[in-house]
């Protein structure tokens, strides 16, 4: 019997964490105390008053039937509530708001609504994966927008060849940013959004880590320029923001037609977030938020010990005012890969190198900020002993 793959899945890349956790894997075995910087998974709790509704709305069997393919309305509303709050930004529950069974969710899907064979996507390098992908199982076609220190790690729009811009469909951002850690003003938005109104291009704005930041600095939304309603939408997250990686809920936000787009796709794919979920979330966005505040706190601490570090040990990092990255130059002479493989072997430390996030993250690795600021220190303890 011969079992072929379709194409789309012999076209995808090698996983980027495989080797790492070949590598991983066999230290461990031989007993090396491994400290784990590679995956951006919040290792905070989520906190108890979300817990607590869950364990309380998964008892009703109200909630045990399907839920609403576009979400609950009391989800939609109160993610209305809090945007404006936030951001002040007003929407329409009905019309701009839609639950997503986490970000990623959604978007791996909104280039299924959007793309044709053939479309261009104009997707950054490096970047989180799932925009390029998508955009390949949609049949289309990644143009990659380089992402380099001189520019801030903003792409250049104005390097995109007008014939490339008229061919495409949806440009994906992504600030505050992963892998850099980079942030972006109202005067990068306004110029997205005004590429966009040029040349008919759809905007998704990955806005996972706009709660994650430092220092008194609050991420905008894209949503607050003028305009940006008329192009794109944005998604959000709880994941980064209340520690609920594993719980699956995020939302995306925006023009109606791409909102409807999207969950056109997905009301013939998924049947929604699970409600009980949905009252979680409910009790995130509406309750006490001072746990993000202390979120924010705990990785600005173990930011500062890691960078300090870092240079102590000869090393120039990015020093992020937002997400749980911190964006690493390699010593001289080093690839990305050879020097997460030395951080590895010789100090029992895993990073993700820059390059598989796309080839102009080579000569950087990625450490995320995801263990005890104990770990951090003992991690910059072990890199200042290496010579490199
Ligand atoms: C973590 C992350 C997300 C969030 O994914 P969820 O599916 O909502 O858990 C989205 N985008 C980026 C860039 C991320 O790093």
């Amino acid at each position: 019997m011969a079992l072929a793959q379709a194409d789309r899945l012999r076209q995808l890349p090698p996983y980027l964490f495989a080797e790492i956790d070949r590598l991983k894997a066999e230290l461990m075995a031989k007993g090396v105390d491994v400290i784990n910087l590679g995956v951006g998974d919040p290792d905070l709790p989520t906190p108890p008053h979300i817990i607590e509704k869950l364990a309380q709305t998964a008892k009703d069997p109200a909630n045990h039937i399907y839920p609403s393919y576009s979400g609950m309305n009391d989800f939609r509303v109160s993610v209305a509530a809090w945007y404006r709050k936030r951001f002040g930004v007003e929407l329409d529950p009905s019309s701009e708001v839609l639950t997503l069974i986490g970000s990623k969710e959604g978007l791996a899907h909104l280039p299924l609504a959007f793309i044709n064979p053939g479309d261009l996507a104009l997707v950054p390098s490096p970047a989180y994966p799932v925009y390029h992908i998508a955009t390949m199982f949609a049949g289309g076609e990644s143009r990659f927008m380089p992402l380099v220190k001189n520019n801030g790690f903003l792409p250049d729009l104005d390097a995109i060849a007008p014939d490339v811009a008229r061919r495409a469909r949806i440009i994906f951002i992504n600030y505050p940013n992963n892998p850099t850690g980079a942030t972006a003003d109202r005067s990068f938005y306004q110029r997205v959004v005004d590429f966009a109104r040029e040349y008919d291009i759809i905007v998704c704005h990955d806005a996972a880590y706009t709660e994650m930041s430092f220092g008194g600095y609050k991420p905008m939304s894209f949503l607050e320029v003028p305009g940006a309603r008329e192009v794109g939408i944005e998604f959000h997250s709880l994941s980064k923001t209340y520690n609920m990686t594993g719980w699956r809920l995020g939302f995306a936000v925006g023009n109606k037609e791409i909102i409807g787009g999207l969950g056109q796709i997905k009301s013939n794919i998924d049947s929604g977030a699970f409600n009980a979920v949905q009252w979680a979330g409910i009790a995130a966005l509406e309750g006490d938020q001072a746990p993000v505040a202390q979120m924010q706190r705990v990785y600005e601490e173990r930011r500062d010990i890691l960078i300090a570090g870092l240079r102590k040990a000869g090393l120039d990092p990015e020093v992020p005012k937002a997400t749980f990255y911190v964006w690493c130059p390699t010593p001289k002479g080093y690839k990305s890969k050879e020097f997460t493989s030395l951080l590895l072997r010789e100090a029992g430390i895993v990073t993700t190198p820059g390059s598989g996030f796309g080839e102009p993250g080579e000569g950087y690795v990625r450490m995320a900020l995801t263990v005890s600021k104990e770990r951090i220190g003992e991690a910059v303890e072990r890199i200042g002993r290496l010579s490199f």
